[in-house]
């Protein structure tokens, strides 16, 4: 395998560095290369882009993300221990790669960033998920970003990309296809991260549109999928009950038989029922 850089190999980083994982910080570390290239590459055309990425770790994708020649990399790291590493990745790349220590769901990273944006991540789960439902519901719409490159349990990914009808179709599907385009663009067994999990991880790329792509109140349809999808096994016309007292006359409105569960309605019908819905 050909070398990305000139830096030492991760394993040696992590050994000189005594970069022991953390289970507490969600740490399962990409180290080989060039698989973190081939991630980088995922997130698209980076030379004139700023990248912000969570959760460096000992710099795996980071050093991805920059020789595949991001313009810059903002990265946001909870552990202290990685900042040294970190630095000499900076000292290779001058004036491209900015560290800051902390955590990434209390900074607001934009005064660091220059548009056009991109953002890409091997973040644990939980932060992971938290995040891009915050990047998914900015106020304003488009947002401060063109596309999120996310790696994620493969259970959860499935749950981004899912298609009306299947058991994994839900509030994250919604979410994540109303106003962007959403992919699974890699799939990654256990033993591709040091410690290997006890999952499968896959990541995402979701790409922002100009405009949702359905017309809809984004509150309005939080609120009407929320309701769907928290009792899913019930028809719609009961689950929405509290919607409004002639919700079947609305569901009827939108084009969905209210003997429908959640599961089976489309982004587009969802969109058609908030508009029935808000109209008050
Ligand atoms: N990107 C590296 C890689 O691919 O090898 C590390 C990935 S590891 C799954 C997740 C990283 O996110 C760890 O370095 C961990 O310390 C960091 N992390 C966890 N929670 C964080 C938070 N709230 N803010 C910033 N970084 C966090």
């Amino acid at each position: 395998m050909s070398a990305i850089d000139t830096l030492p190999p991760l394993s040696q980083v992590i050994a000189d560095h005594g970069l022991s994982a953390r289970k507490s910080l969600g740490q399962n570390f990409l180290l080989d290369l060039n698989l973190t290239a081939k991630i980088a590459r995922q997130a698209g055309d980076l030379t004139e882009c700023d990248v912000l990425e969570i959760g460096p770790g000992p710099g795996g994708l980071t050093r991805g993300l920059l020789a595949e020649g991001a313009r810059r990399v903002l990265a946001i790291e909870k552990d202290t221990r990685c900042m040294p590493v970190l630095a000499d990745i900076a000292a290779a790349y001058p004036g491209r790669l900015e560290v800051i220590n902390g955590d990434a769901l209390e900074i607001d990273p934009l005064s660091h960033l220059t548009p056009p944006i991109r953002v890409a991540a091997n973040l644990p789960y939980n932060v992971g998920t938290e995040l891009l439902v915050r990047w998914l519901t900015p106020k304003e719409w488009p947002p401060f970003w063109q596309s999120l490159t996310l790696m994620f349990q493969r259970e959860v990914a499935e749950r981004i990309v899912a298609q009306p009808g299947s058991k994994t179709y839900g509030r994250l599907a919604i979410l994540s296809q109303w106003r962007a385009d959403a992919r699974i663009v890699m799939s990654l067994p256990p033993e591709a991260f040091t410690p290997a999990p006890k999952v499968k991880s896959a990541v995402v790329h979701l790409s922002a549109l100009e405009k949702p792509r359905f017309d809809a109140d984004a509150a309005t349809l939080s609120r009407v999928v929320a309701a769907g999808f928290n009792q899913r096994r019930k028809m719609l016309r009961a689950s929405l009950k509290g919607i409004a007292p002639d919700i079947e006359d609305r569901l009827l409105s939108a084009g969905i038989k209210p003997t429908e569960r959640a599961e089976q309605v489309s982004l587009e019908q969802f969109c058609a029922l908030a508009r029935a819905v808000k109209l008050d």
